[in-house]
């Protein structure tokens, strides 16, 4: 199980890189754009609506009483005009007007407009002159008095006509005195250009014996094609819709890996599973003891089975090591192990390769002599014995072992498991003589 965890996990990373670079790169290019998309604002070009220099040819402007020569052209094509008072004249206008309606009712819409931009030269002793822009509401203006369209203003200094002017539709307001005579209600009291039906300039102050000159160069209205609150608005739209687009895509394709995992963990289950169960049955087919080297019982069985003993003398010797619960007792499983590894590694040295052996149980063996007379068998046991005790096993720390033997011979007219159990009593007679000594079976001991 941690195999198929180990492995369902090492894939994700590997995979998911690529795309985690490219979502990385994409966010760094989706922020540069931001950056560049905020900066740009104030450079995206302005929306404008001009009224001076060249007026549409239908344009309507004038100068207010033109009947009466106080006021007049000096080029009307270039918007140049002069007013000119004497000491006698009181109260005469000198007053220009560029008509933005189409009829008295209906106005221009200067609402998306946000600056008046205004390049007027003016020569004359006024102080100030007075930019208006009215504006016809319904809910109070009325047609038969033109005076009820809303007088927005705004004063500009001569002095600061010099330059061309940059006036910000905020800076208008709305006369006292036009508020003083419709008495409005507080919300229709603010500057209002959405339905805008002239503008006007014209000289404040007493007029007598004054002469003027005005040139209107330039008269402006410019705004953004977009506001800055909706452009961030936009912006921040536009993350707010491909962050929802990429993280549901995200979300899918993850679901979509989660799915596969699972498919790929119960997949390596089922492998993991049938590995498990090959692995027992080559356990079984497996002929050799993985401690001793020697053969396990089947093994054993598989060398009986294809032994050709009816026609050879063969024998049989059964051994198992003395006390040997003791050695595992007093040294511990492992240095039991040694000397279970010794002991086969010393049969096998004193044998010939003809002889094979088996691990029968714990700490018995089983020695398959082919070729071997019970005599010799029994000679050979005897070897054994004293090579076991012989030995110096653990030479760290030395251990004494012994082992008992039990011999029988393999007739051909028996089944082995008779031979088997003569060699098994033998060896038990063995222990019971005490140990460390051979037996042969009773009815195999040679005459
Ligand atoms: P006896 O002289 O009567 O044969 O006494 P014994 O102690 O050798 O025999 P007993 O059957 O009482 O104990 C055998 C011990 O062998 C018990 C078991 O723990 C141990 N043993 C069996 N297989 C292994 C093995 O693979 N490794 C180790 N270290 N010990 C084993
Ligand atoms: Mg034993
Ligand atoms: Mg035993």
């Amino acid at each position: 199980m941690s195999d198929t965890r180990f492995i369902a996990h090492k894939d994700d990373p590997a995979t998911d890189m690529p795309n985690k670079i490219f979502y990385s790169k994409l966010l760094l290019v989706a922020i540069f754009l931001t950056l560049i998309a905020i900066l740009a604002k104030s450079l995206l070009p302005q929306k404008s609506f001009s009224l001076v220099p060249n007026p549409a040819p239908d344009a309507n402007y004038f100068l207010l009483d033109p009947e009466h020569p106080n006021a007049y052209w000096v080029d009307r094509d270039k918007l140049h005009f002069h007013c000119v008072y004497n000491e006698s004249e009181t109260n005469r206008p000198c007053n220009f007007i560029f008509m933005l309606s189409v009829d008295s009712i209906k106005g221009t819409n200067l609402h998306d407009f946000d600056n008046l931009n205004l390049d007027i030269k003016y020569s004359g002793p006024a102080k100030s002159l007075r930019i208006a822009i009215r504006s016809y509401d319904p809910r109070f203006s009325n047609i038969n008095d033109s005076n009820s369209t809303k007088f927005n203003f705004i004063n500009l200094r001569t002095k600061d006509l010099i330059n061309p002017l940059h006036i910000r539709f905020n800076e208008f307001t709305v006369a006292d005195w036009w508020l003083a005579q419709y008495n409005l209600p507080r919300e229709q009291t603010h500057p209002d250009m959405s339905n805008a039906i002239t503008f006007a300039i014209d000289i404040e102050g007493d007029l007598h014996g004054s002469e003027h000159d005005i040139q209107l160069n330039k008269i402006e209205f410019t705004g953004d094609w977009i506001s800055s609150e909706n452009w961030y608005l936009l912006i921040l739209f536009t993350w707010m819709f491909f962050g929802a687009v990429f993280n549901i895509t995200r979300l899918i394709q993850l679901q979509r890996l989660e799915q596969q995992q699972r498919a790929k963990i119960s997949d390596l289950v089922i492998t993991n599973s049938k590995l498990r169960n090959e692995t027992d049955k080559f356990r079984k087919l497996s002929t050799v003891d993985a401690l001793t080297n020697a053969f396990n019982r089947h093994g054993i069985e598989q060398i009986i089975e294809s032994l050709d003993i009816r026609l050879e003398s063969t024998s049989i010797i059964m051994l198992d090591i003395d006390h040997f619960k003791r050695i595992n007792d007093r040294r511990g499983h492992d240095a039991g192990d040694r000397v279970l590894q010794k002991i086969s590694e010393l049969i096998l040295k004193n044998t010939r390769a003809s002889d094979k052996l088996g691990r029968w149980g714990g700490e018995e063996f089983i020695l398959i002599c082919p070729n071997t007379s019970v005599g010799m068998a029994m000679a050979l046991a005897e070897k054994l014995r004293i090579v076991f005790f012989d030995t110096v096993f653990e030479p760290d720390n030395p251990v004494a072992v012994t082992a008992s033997f039990g011999v029988a011979a393999i007739y051909p007219s028996e089944p082995f498991a008779n031979s088997l159990k003569r060699a098994d009593e033998a060896l038990y007679n063995a222990k019971a003589l005490g140990r460390n000594c051979v037996v042969v079976a009773e009815q195999d001991i040679p005459h």
